[in-house]
């Protein structure tokens, strides 16, 4: 799970965030290129989902490498080790 207190101070306030383990794979930016942006050498957020599609578009970014690789995938806590959404 996403930690509240790694979160990125490069992302805007709201629920989804990213967290200091972003390693800058570039998929969430290429995937959802209107909620992340490149900030500092990592992923940030810097427009919080406004619509179904959106979080969708948000979701879909971080959960193709998250079933792929362990390490992005947090099987006890349930959740995204570098992400926190509240989809
Ligand atoms: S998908 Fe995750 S690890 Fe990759 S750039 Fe985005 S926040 Fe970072």
């Amino acid at each position: 799970m996403a930690h509240l207190t790694a979160r990125r101070p490069q992302n805007i306030d709201g629920d989804i965030y990213v967290d200091g383990s972003c390693i800058d794979c570039d998929t969430c930016r290429w995937m959802a290129p209107d909620i992340f942006t490149r900030a500092d050498g990592q992923s940030a957020v810097f427009h919080q989902p406004e619509t179904e599609a959106e979080r969708l578009a948000a979701l879909q970014a971080v959960l193709p490498q998250s079933l792929k690789d362990g390490a992005f995938f947090d099987s006890e806590e349930g959740g995204f080790t570098h992400l926190l959404s509240a989809l």
